[in-house]
């Protein structure tokens, strides 16, 4: 069994349609695919037409939390589509995400980099919020970078002269409402140079007594070492950990489909009760 438990479309900052999404799982042989756009469950019904015979989509999103200032990221899933709660606070993290682009755009500006929001607009067609990645995209095709992640590191990323900060759900409210909404919640990434240092065993631990019901361990961001310590804090909080690519399509360079994979006995455990 070949499972894929977080993945991104073209509706969030992926650059493949929800369709295309579901063919290069299907052709990297995944047997599992969850799909888990930025704060947006509007690339599911698409997924689930191309899925439908062929895979096993699982209904996710990976929502935009946060935890003493610190950005960190949470993955719902098979929540309830028709939730109120969460559908509201899907809105407001998507309009502060939309608010916050023309901000960008004139910090890069007053930088002498002539980026206008035609330019953002025209890389975020399909999407539901312009982000930093469709930001990125555009100083790509200006020729100011090269590709997303020197974009990142030389303008949008914390502290650079592009940034600027947005609203993310506390943590704790977003156990809740995922846990409310019927779902199960993985904490994505947790050691990500963003959030190691305040992400803490001891802060999992309180997240687990809060309702997290599981913790992303192999993923590109962690080494071999980080990656074995999380699954022994998952076992002993009684929790799953998970394997995941976080693909992006082309908007990520070495995390193709599959490239980590949750054990069947972890995916089991997620969400069997
Ligand atoms: P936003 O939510 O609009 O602030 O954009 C943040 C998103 O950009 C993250 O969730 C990642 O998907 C993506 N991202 C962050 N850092 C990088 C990077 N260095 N290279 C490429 N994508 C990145
Ligand atoms: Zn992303
Ligand atoms: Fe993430
Ligand atoms: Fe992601």
């Amino acid at each position: 069994m070949r499972i894929d438990l977080h993945t991104h479309s073209n509706k969030s900052d992926g650059t493949d349609t929800p369709t295309e999404l579901i063919q290069n799982a299907i052709k990297a042989n995944l047997d599992v695919v969850a799909l888990t756009d930025h704060d947006s469950i509007s690339g599911w019904d698409e997924a689930a037409q191309a899925a439908e015979g062929q895979i096993e989509l699982i209904k996710g999103v990976e929502m935009s939390a946060e935890f003493k200032g610190v950005s960190i990221h949470l993955v719902g899933y098979n929540i309830d589509p028709n939730n109120a709660d969460l559908l509201a606070e899907f809105e407001q993290l998507l309009n502060e995400r939309d608010n916050r682009a023309p901000q960008i755009i004139k910090n890069l500006n007053n930088i002498g980099i002539e980026i206008t929001p035609a330019d953002v607009a025209r890389q975020s067609t399909n999407a539901v919020a312009a982000g930093r990645p469709h930001i990125a995209d555009a100083l790509v095709e200006l020729g100011v970078v090269s590709n997303r992640k020197e974009a990142f590191d030389l303008y949008l990323a914390e502290g650079m002269p592009g940034y600027v900060d947005r609203y993310s759900t506390e943590i704790f409210r977003a156990l809740e409402l995922i846990a409310n909404a019927g779902g199960k919640s993985v904490i994505a990434h947790p050691w990500s140079k963003s959030s190691i240092d305040v992400v803490t065993p001891e802060t999992l631990r309180q997240f687990v007594a809060a309702g997290l019901n599981g913790i992303e361990a192999d993923h590109n961001d962690h080494s071999p070492a980080q990656r074995a310590e999380l699954k022994a804090i998952a076992k002993e909080l009684g929790v799953a950990y998970t394997g995941s690519s976080d693909y992006h399509g082309t908007g990520k360079i070495e995390f193709g489909l599959g490239c980590n994979l949750t054990e069947p006995d972890q995916f089991e455990l997620l969400f069997s009760s």
